[in-house]
């Protein structure tokens, strides 16, 4: 009950619609149908299907043999792909997590940065002389323990992939784990990361930037796909400026078109690439088109992931020739309450108060509203997950203050009138 209160708590107003939380197909179908009336819709061209057959009369009893389902000897090769990796749950050190590597990863030849027996990083590299470093995330936000399939809606024909059993999808970050091994197979230059831990606090990405620090000094460009929505190119994240100004219009210019807009958003949280601001000039985290990522109302919108595809590959070379102007060596922060870094007042890194809590855009009333610290099982319950991780590296004891009393809470009840000032 408590995680569901902070997963509504969580959607933010970057999406261009929400989803009914009873919703039946219908209704989340709907409100993209709305959008897709809007913009034109480009036609994707995908494998082309394979012609059905007509099956042979049978005049005697056959040997039994497997029946391929229809939908899956039908579905282009890259959908597919799609609905390998969303179909697992990925939970940072599960078995369906595993199973990504070994069915996705280790047939492309992965080298692996490992912290002694333990696999932190997967790299491929399509060019050695490219300068851009791709970026994703393989794990989601599922349970280590979970089963490692679940069950995936994936309709083709208005082209949304969700679930019906109020957990997350995964499209983050299985959306950008996709786009990574599209761009790889069309031979788009670059290195490749494949990241672990990132919802665990970017365990992989910290790793690589505090053991590769020179390696990852050759690139200019860091850009992870790993952004809700379909028109943000971050260049702000937790750990405050990631990338400047001129390169996220630069990008938002090359990818536009007459289907989707791109442009630069200061409003980024923290992903791996803000691991490298140090490093590496312009570090980005670019829309993949999930929503309502981390809930049990997540979806994405395969429509732009398509599309994001193409025009990537279309605009490679382009992409390349972005100047990167940022220098890693000066970080431009601003301190902001609660041990998060951001940019300006305005920005809505205070996520999972945009739908549950409203608050005056003014930026003193807006500061004064934010508790400095949680206190109580319900501020835990507004926090995100990393901003809990890091207020609990920065007040280790307050922490466990909260810990004995939210305990206490949980053993003996909450604290009565009778408990208070009458201590016996
Ligand atoms: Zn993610």
């Amino acid at each position: 009950m408590r995680r569901t209160t902070r997963i509504i708590r969580s959607t933010v107003t970057h999406c261009h619609w929400q989803p009914d939380p009873h919703h039946t197909k219908d209704t989340i179908m709907n409100p993209l149908k709305t959008i897709k009336t809007i913009k034109t819709i480009k036609t994707i061209n995908t494998t082309k299907a394979k012609p059905k057959t007509t099956k042979p009369m049978l005049v005697s009893a056959p040997t039994l043999t497997p029946v391929v389902p229809p939908e899956r000897s039908e579905r282009p090769a890259d959908m597919q792909m799609l609905y390998d990796i969303l179909t697992l749950k990925r939970g940072h050190g599960s078995i369906g997590e595993q199973k990504l590597v070994a069915q996705q990863l280790t047939p492309r030849n992965p080298s692996v940065i490992r912290d002694r027996a333990t696999d932190m990083a997967y790299v491929i590299t399509t060019d050695p002389q490219s300068d851009v470093l791709w970026c994703c995330h393989i794990d989601t936000v599922h349970a280590m323990a979970d089963d490692a399939r679940q069950v995936v809606q994936f309709d083709t024909a208005t082209m949304v992939a969700y679930k019906n059993d109020n957990q997350p999808l995964g499209a983050d970050d299985g959306a950008g784990v996709w786009l990574l091994l599209q761009l790889i197979d069309a031979g788009v230059p670059g290195t490749y990361v494949f990241f672990r831990g990132e919802e665990r606090g970017c365990i992989g990405s910290r790793y690589v930037a505090r053991t590769q620090a020179d390696w990852l000094k050759t690139f200019s460009k860091a850009i992870a796909f790993d952004r809700r929505d379909t028109c943000s190119v971050i260049t702000h994240q937790s750990t405050g400026r990631c990338c400047s100004d001129a390169f996220a219009t630069d990008m938002g210019k090359l990818l536009s078109d007459a289907h989707y807009t791109l442009t630069p958003d200061d409003t980024g949280v923290y992903t791996d690439t803000a691991q490298f601001t140090s490093l590496i000039s312009e570090c980005t985290n670019i829309s993949v088109g999930y929503y309502n990522e981390h809930s049990g109302s997540e979806m994405l919108d395969m429509e732009y992931l398509l599309w994001l595809r193409d025009r990537l590959i279309e605009q490679a070379d382009l992409i390349h020739q972005v100047p990167s102007t940022r220098d890693p060596s000066k970080q431009e922060d601003m301190y902001r309450p609660w041990g998060g870094f951001g940019t300006s007042p305005a920005s809505d890194w205070w996520e999972y108060g945009t739908v549950g809590n409203t608050y005056d855009s003014a930026p003193s009333k807006k500061a004064k509203a934010k508790p400095q610290h949680p206190e109580c099982a319900e501020d835990v319950c507004n926090m995100r997950y990393r901003e809990l991780v890091r207020w609990i590296e920065k007040e280790p004891d307050l922490a466990a203050e909260l810990m004995y009393q939210l305990a206490e809470d949980l053993v003996y009840g909450p604290p009565t009138g009778d408990d208070l000032g009458t201590g016996v």
